[in-house]
């Protein structure tokens, strides 16, 4: 994605990647960088919330909710501190563009968590950043330490007498600690469970305190709306869907990668034309186009504009922008597993639905890929996923829920080919069927 990017790829929030050096605070700033904070130090914090509606800016962790209504929930005259919190704990299955957003640009991040703490008069931000990605907090560790000495982030921000410092803090890598109420949990050291919700945290979040709660993607976006203007990033997406968004692609495609594309591009132009078209030659079959949880999309399904509301229209999601892409070959009742695996693995135990629903689920799909599935169970999967739906305390359940239903619905004549000890038809290897 850095050197040759194609066509249809527009550069906002990557275009300066690959940049020699584009880590450091002299290339960042040599190139626009903290101009937009320079511009937010003179707007007022209502100015500030209202360019970032004006922008179009929907969140990019996965729900899609308006940046800036969500900012303006902050109550601004609570005389607690207010709060800034960078979730980074990206572990979505498909989905691995925050980490490039670390790893190529962290001053645009940092920049982006400076200019969301003016907007409600907070003097202290932190990057939760997941287990897994040791590294990338060193990165910005170092890229902290940068603004620091340039006198960007600390007592006197640019010159201005505003205060703002920026912290790391690590993940210990689970799942459920990128939902936000639990990040929160986990951020305080405590177990990183759900809180129930209202308040939400824009009223009580880290520490009881107001907080602006985004990802990685939302605040790297911040700041070249800053930038460039919000009218020019608006103008990038579809109706209601502003800017551009960064596409994961894996799975059965010629050019597997993050994309920097514009919201609303369609999705059969991003699979055939950005990311080379199906492995082989081979007919695309179903497409996850959001991260693991979303909803399965059928091939027929897949002419379709890549954003938050006409994924909805489909009864799927845009999600954390992870498409996985699947040929012919797939077994869809494996992909059905190999999610289930994840989200029980991942489950953190808290409500009854979601512990005992995901087992369950893991085991049935288990039972079925091994050829010893049978009719009743396809129904029982259905059910047993319909149940979960909306009964527990976090998305997770929902999330492990909609895509086993979808599975289930859109490929049931793939299930029934499991059925009474059938061998895999998409597998040449014999099947575990008891004696
Ligand atoms: Fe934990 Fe699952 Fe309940 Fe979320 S839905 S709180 S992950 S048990």
């Amino acid at each position: 994605m850095y050197n040759q990017p194609h066509p249809l790829e527009v550069k906002v929030l990557t275009r300066r990647f690959g940049l020699p050096n584009s880590r450091s605070i002299d290339t960042y700033m040599a190139n626009d960088g903290y101009t937009g904070l320079k511009k937010a130090l003179e707007m007022t914090p209502e100015q500030i919330v209202d360019y970032v509606k004006l922008s179009g800016l929907r969140g990019r962790g996965g729900a899609g909710f308006p940046t800036g209504l969500k900012w303006s929930f902050v109550p601004r005259t609570s005389p607690k501190p207010k709060y800034i919190m960078v979730n980074a704990d990206e572990s979505e299955p498909g989905t691995c563009k925050d980490r490039l957003l670390i790893e190529n640009d962290p001053h645009q991040v940092i920049e982006g968590a400076m200019i969301a703490g003016l907007a409600i008069n907070a003097e202290q931000g932190y990057i939760y950043i997941r287990g897994e990605y040791r590294y990338l907090i060193e990165l910005m560790d170092k890229a902290i330490e940068e603004a620091y000495a340039k006198g960007v982030l600390g007592e006197n921000v640019m010159g201005t007498g505003k205060r703002f410092h920026f912290a790391t803090h690590s993940g210990a890598g689970a799942y459920e600690c990128g939902e936000e109420s639990a990040l929160l949990e986990s951020f305080e050291g405590k177990r990183g469970n759900p809180r129930i919700r209202p308040p939400f945290p824009a009223v009580a979040g880290v520490y009881q305190s107001p907080t602006i709660l985004n990802n990685v993607e939302t605040y790297s976006a911040v700041a070249p709306i800053f930038q460039q203007g919000a009218e020019y990033f608006c103008g990038l997406g579809s109706p209601k869907n502003g800017g551009t968004r960064l596409f994961c692609v894996s799975g059965h495609v010629e050019r597997p990668g993050v994309y920097e594309l514009p919201m609303g591009t369609n999705l059969l132009k991003i699979i055939h034309e950005v990311a080379g078209g199906v492995r082989g030659g081979k007919k695309l079959k179903a497409v996850i186009p959001g991260g693991s949880s979303c909803p399965v999309l059928k091939a027929d399904e897949c002419d379709i504009n890549m954003d938050f509301d006409s994924l909805a229209a489909a009864k799927s999601m845009l999600g954390s922008g992870g498409i996985v892409v699947m040929d012919e070959d797939t077994c869809i009742v494996k992909a059905a597993l190999r999610i289930m695996r994840f989200y029980a693995h991942e489950s953190c135990g808290w409500c009854i639905p979601c512990r005992e629903g995901t087992t369950w689920l893991r085991k049935l799909l288990q039972r079925f890929h091994d050829g010893m599935g049978t009719r009743s169970d396809i129904v029982l999967i259905g059910d047993l996923s319909k149940n979960m739906l909306g009964r527990t305390f976090c998305p997770l359940g929902d999330a492990a829920a909609m895509p086993t239903i979808a599975f289930v619905e859109k490929f049931r004549d793939e299930f029934e080919a499991h059925l009474d000890g059938k061998p895999c038809p998409k597998e040449n290897i014999s099947r575990l069927v008891a004696a």
